[in-house]
């Protein structure tokens, strides 16, 4: 079955913060791996930047779900494509906090330290996305090994 990837931004709902993230990454864990979904969420003050990849229909039911959802707003298509190979497939949710991020690698990126989704065009948000959730992942390896010393 071929694969497409949709990447999308919206703004948080009034309420929603950091909080009510540990809620929607259980649920989106959980259902992502039952319907072959992976991809990644990037959470910022600002709104989210989300990239979904999987089977065309899989992808597309679960986006409708998610513009439904009232704890954010303003969802709005940056990409629809085609792809042969998925770029989250280690992850059925990958997750950055924008508050989380080592500055100087998003300085290195956007030549700032703070982002809004909404400034970011479809290839930009893609590449930001990418690199966040590999400095992420390479932080958290640290982070383990460091313990395991
Ligand atoms: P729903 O009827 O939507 O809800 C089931 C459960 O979800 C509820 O019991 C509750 O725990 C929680 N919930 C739903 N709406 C609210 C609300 N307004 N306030 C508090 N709790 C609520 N889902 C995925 O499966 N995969 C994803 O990748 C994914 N990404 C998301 C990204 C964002 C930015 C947001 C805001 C939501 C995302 N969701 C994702 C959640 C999605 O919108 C659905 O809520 C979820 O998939 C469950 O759908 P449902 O129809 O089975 O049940």
């Amino acid at each position: 079955m071929s694969l497409v990837r949709l990447l999308y931004v919206s703004h948080l709902a009034k309420g929603i913060g950091p909080n009510e993230l540990a809620g929607i990454l259980m649920v989106s864990r959980k259902k992502n791996k039952d319907i072959g979904v992976s991809g990644a969420l990037c959470y910022s003050a600002k709104g989210f930047l989300q990239c979904l990849e999987g089977p065309a229909p899989a992808v597309n039911e679960l986006y409708r779900r998610i513009a439904r959802d009232d704890r954010h707003v303003d969802v709005t298509l940056l990409d629809y494509a085609d792809i042969q190979t998925r770029d989250f497939g280690d992850w059925s949710m990958a997750y950055v906090r924008e508050d989380e991020i080592d500055k100087s690698v998003l300085k290195k990126i956007r030549g700032a330290e703070s982002f809004d989704p909404f400034d970011l065009a479809s290839g930009e948000a893609m590449d930001l996305l990418k690199a966040l959730v590999k400095e992420r992942k390479e932080f958290l390896t640290r982070q383990q090994a460091e313990s395991e010393r």
